[in-house]
């Protein structure tokens, strides 16, 4: 049975995943979603979605995570959305030893079409970087550019995203400890919020 759309949903954590999930929802038509963090500033400073980059590849082991992470690219690529948070630099991935976690994301981005250098030698992956750059000596090693990844400024799209899902009715309400799922007949139905129920 499909959930109304004004049933109220309040989501734990005001981090990448919660205000994603809080964004789908209310561009969803979903009307009561209410985001509690037990953090008084937000973006949270502690959390991991708060940085000032974080890697974005396409570049898994798995192929439905390059496929996921290929749409989210495509996604950051829309700056009138996302302003200038998504940077592409390439992405070099390098492994060592036989059947390696890079050869196995290797074949994942090329038979999505990713844009691609080999890099078979030390030089060629030292030659990624820009020459005032310190790096390890990558003895024995090697790997890939892909050219279609590069890293976002973490915290910048959180916010981005915290005003987006405001502007679109979503509550997010800083200083808010959540200390307790409740639960009634073996449902999650409210939780409880240090000193204070929330349901
Ligand atoms: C060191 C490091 C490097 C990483 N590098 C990358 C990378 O390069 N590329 C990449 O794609 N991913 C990377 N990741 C993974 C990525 O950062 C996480 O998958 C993602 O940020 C998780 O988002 P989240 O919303 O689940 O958690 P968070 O961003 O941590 O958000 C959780 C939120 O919940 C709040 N909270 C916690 N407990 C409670 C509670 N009891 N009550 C109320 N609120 C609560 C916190 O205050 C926080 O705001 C990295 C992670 C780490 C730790």
């Amino acid at each position: 049975m499909a959930t109304k759309t004004d049933a109220k949903v309040v989501i734990v954590g005001a981090g990448c995943f919660g205000l994603s999930t809080a964004f789908h929802l209310l561009r969803r038509g979903f009307t009561s979603v209410t985001i509690l963090d037990r953090s008084p500033i937000l973006p949270a400073p502690d959390a991991a979605s708060t940085d000032i980059n974080k890697i974005v590849r396409s570049s898994y082991a798995d192929k439905f995570y390059t496929k996921l992470a290929l749409d989210a690219i495509a996604e950051w690529k829309n700056t009138d959305e996302w302003k200038d948070t998504y940077r592409e630099s390439g992405v070099v991935v390098i492994g060592s030893g036989s059947v390696s976690y890079a050869d196995k994301a290797y074949e994942n981005d090329v038979s999505f079409g990713s844009r691609i250098d080999s890099l078979d030698t030390s030089e060629a992956i030292r030659s990624c970087f820009p020459s005032d750059v310190k790096t390890a000596a990558f003895e024995g090693m090697s790997g890939y550019l892909n050219r279609d990844g590069g890293w976002a400024f973490a915290a910048q799209g959180v916010r981005l995203l915290q005003s987006k899902v405001e502007s679109l009715g979503g509550k997010v309400l800083p200083a808010k400890p959540v200390s307790n799922l409740i639960q009634k007949d073996g449902k999650t139905c409210g939780v409880q919020v240090r000193r204070r129920l929330f349901v």
